[in-house]
């Protein structure tokens, strides 16, 4: 049975209600079971359970430290082209924004991957709107195969696709993929996504199911925290987690914890979760999921990002840039905009989108960030609170 036909199945709303009525009583209860089972996971996030936040936070951080030492991984969004056939109302690449765009080429992925590179990454996260015209399977697969030989971990977070076109992606030299399902509620995602292959939320869903089956080793998953109720999506990115740990055991599952950030077309978000409850979640799923990686990008501050990462977290982002070229400069005299796929050149005068000068580069950004830190200063302030910061991979923690 695939995840959606079990997602289906399950009675959301009730475990939503279930967490708000948990008592304090069963809360504390759950917090000192020896093993969480998956029905104890709405009262580790229910507000009873909020109240204990630094109980959470002790056991979090051992078991966090049991099983992957003292170490984070970090990692670098490599952003490829901001082109997209989808309109997703809080995205700043979304079709109809008149942004400024770029796809890069080759040699100017190699330009950005080697400026990554000489910062210490090893892991790269290649990231891409959904442009068939602009973003190929081909043009992926060459931008793989271009990396392979210096990057050990290529991850890629682009347009769903059939099994089979994710084989030869594979076989080029990428092991993860990461797929945010953005919102888990069905009426929400319906409003958000209003144009594009991406209406279809049950092909978005079953993604990680079709990369494992193509050969995928490192799968991540999320909602977008601030479309939907954030305790329905926990639930639900939970039972996600829960089902691919069950049926894709070869891989190593990761959850991230996306909140909306500022971006082109000024979306404002629809739900609230605070600053508090993100940390409640990191708790809650590193208690509920002992061995899955927590991951937390540049849409947090420093200060939040310090203070979460002893609770959980075991990879993170640091000196992210998320517009093409945002690294060296690569394709900013490419810089256009599109129209109904069609590359519409810049006018010339003022306008909202007209190119700044003083910017590396042009293209417009999917989101603001929060943690403007470059990278070997995140990796200072890891070490100075304990960690190992690993840059490669977490075997190789244990020699570099
Ligand atoms: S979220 Fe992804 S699919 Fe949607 S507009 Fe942005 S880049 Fe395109």
């Amino acid at each position: 049975m695939s995840f959606v036909a079990e997602f289906n199945t399950l009675p959301l709303d009730a475990f939503v209600k279930k967490s708000l009525a948990t008592s304090s009583v069963a809360a504390r209860e759950t917090l000192g079971k020896s093993k969480i089972l998956p029905a104890d996971f709405a009262a580790l996030i229910s507000p009873a359970a909020g109240e204990l936040l630094e109980t959470m936070g002790r056991k979090a951080h051992t078991m966090t430290q049991q099983r992957f030492g003292k170490t984070i991984r970090l990692f670098a969004p490599l952003y490829l082209s901001n082109e997209c056939v989808n309109n997703c109302a809080y995205c700043g690449f979304s079709r109809d924004n008149p942004i400024l765009r770029v796809t890069l080429s080759l040699d100017e992925v190699r330009r950005e991957a080697e400026e990554l590179k000489s910062q210490g990454f090893r892991n790269i996260l290649l990231v891409a709107g959904e442009h068939p015209k602009f973003v190929s399977n081909h043009y992926l697969r060459d931008c793989i195969a271009a990396l392979h030989a210096d990057w050990p971990g290529i991850s890629l977070e682009v347009g769903p696709m059939e099994t089979d076109d994710y084989r030869p992606l594979v076989a080029a030299g990428a092991d993860g993929l990461v797929v945010y399902q953005e919102t888990y509620d069905r009426k929400v995602y319906a409003d958000m996504h209003t144009a594009g292959p991406k209406r279809n939320f049950d092909w978005r869903l079953e993604t990680p199911e079709r990369a494992y089956a193509a050969g995928f080793r490192r799968l991540g998953i999320s909602p977008l925290y601030g479309l939907a109720d954030w305790r329905y999506e926990a639930l639900s990115v939970a039972a996600h987690a829960d089902y691919l740990l069950r049926h894709c055991w070869k891989a190593a599952v990761t959850i991230s914890l996306p909140r909306l950030r500022p971006c082109a077309g000024e979306f404002e978000p629809l739900t609230h979760m605070s600053d508090r409850e993100l940390a409640q979640l990191v708790c809650a799923f590193r208690l509920m999921f002992p061995d899955v990686g927590i991951v937390l990008s540049t849409r947090e501050t420093p200060k939040l990002r310090d203070g979460l990462l002893p609770l959980g977290v075991t990879m993170m982002s640091a000196g992210s840039h998320t517009e093409p070229g945002g690294y060296t400069g690569a394709g900013k005299e490419k810089i256009h905009h599109t129209e109904r796929g069609r590359i519409v050149e810049l006018a010339s005068g003022a306008s909202e989108w007209a190119p700044q000068p003083d910017r590396a580069t042009n293209a417009t950004g999917q989101f603001n960030i929060a943690d403007e830190r470059p990278a070997a200063e995140v990796a200072e302030l890891i070490r100075k609170l304990g960690y190992e910061p690993v840059w490669k991979d977490w075997d190789a923690a244990l020699t570099t």
